[in-house]
């Protein structure tokens, strides 16, 4: 297997609340199985996945990539799970003549899939501004990160992009920020203004009190809740109506795909989105988008957020829809 480390830099400095990020720094990988190549891509980003010291191990102690999956020897390493599991999942695919959406099982030929865009921290007008700007280059939905600043102050961000705009769909993404009592009253809130989805307002570990906040006119999703806990013990808590899948987080698109399919099964809505990948992982989370019947506009947007990239822009994103990559595998040989 080949590894080939990346640093990509961000166009603007990205603050989250784990630091703020300037560049992401990677690796790809190639492997060839029965004499086919494949190619796998590991962004590890802390707060995440494991750090890039922890993900270069891995990486290099894997000899036999099937067989590294197979003896799951990736258990706290899922960035370094991805990029082996996508090298793999590109060769069968390759391997099969078909794209590596209908590979992760979709039925049929699958055009495009529906993207959000995201809206950082900021001013009510800063927010309304960036909103503007989504809904002009026709995101079906918009994603606006909240929990930075009072319940209040954010309500009146939201405020003011409802008063421009009544009709793009709106989601808020509190990262966890919240106890309990701000959490319900950002319901009640955030509800009478037409939010569509809130996700993850309580911290990872909250999984009752998640439940306890649905049924009031909003979907509840769970982002770093999923990564916590995974996806059966979700389900079984009844923790959510939406499921937010982050292939590079949670190990791979096969992992993810699965997570997918539970959900779906149990009547959740789906998210797709990157963690900011490079176009390899970028792309592959694409093609899980494209798999998973019915996905609501997903977070895949982010190949924007990138100065520079590891290859071609493969699925590019126009009109608030990401082109599925048709070639056979992931995307076209790098
Ligand atoms: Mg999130």
């Amino acid at each position: 297997m080949d590894i080939q480390p990346f640093s990509l830099p961000l166009s603007s400095p990205l603050s989250t609340a784990d630091g703020t990020i300037e560049s992401r720094r990677g690796f790809l990988v190639r492997t060839e199985i029965d004499g086919v190549a494949g190619v796998g891509e590991a962004a590890p980003l802390p707060g995440w996945t494991e750090s890039y010291d922890a993900c270069q191990a891995a990486l290099c102690g894997v000899e036999k990539p099937k067989q590294a999956l197979e003896d799951n020897v990736f258990d706290d390493t899922p960035a370094a799970r991805h990029a082996v599991s996508l090298a793999v999942a590109d060769a069968a695919a390759r391997r099969a003549g078909v794209p590596l959406y209908r590979r992760l099982g979709a039925g049929e030929r699958v055009e495009s899939v529906p993207v959000n865009a995201t809206v950082g921290d900021g001013s009510p007008s800063a927010t309304a501004e960036a909103v503007a700007d989504a809904a002009a280059a026709g995101f079906p939905a918009a994603k606006v990160k909240v929990g930075n600043r009072s319940l209040d102050a954010d309500i009146e961000r939201i405020e003011a992009v409802r008063q421009r705009y009544p009709d793009i769909e709106l989601r808020v993404d509190a990262n966890g920020a919240w106890e309990f009592e701000t959490a319900r009253e950002a319901v009640e809130s955030l509800s009478a203004l037409g939010v569509a989805v809130l996700e993850q307002p309580l911290p990872a570990e909250a999984l009752d009190n998640h439940r306890r906040l649905r049924g009031h006119g909003i979907d509840i999703a769970l982002d770093e809740g999923l990564l916590r806990h995974g996806v059966d013990a979700a389900i079984a808590a009844e923790a959510a109506d939406c499921l937010v899948c982050k292939p590079m987080a949670l190990g791979g698109v096969d992992i993810a795909r699965s997570a997918a399919e539970r959900a779906r099964a149990d009547g959740w809505d789906v998210i797709v989105t990157t963690t900011i990948d490079g176009v390899v992982a970028r792309a592959a989370a694409v093609h899980l988008a494209a798999s998973v019947p019915d996905v609501r506009p997903c977070g895949l947007a982010t190949g924007g957020r990138l100065a520079s990239d590891v290859g071609p822009d493969a699925a590019p994103v126009s009109d608030g829809t990401a082109a599925v990559p048709q070639g056979k595998g992931n995307i076209p040989p790098l």
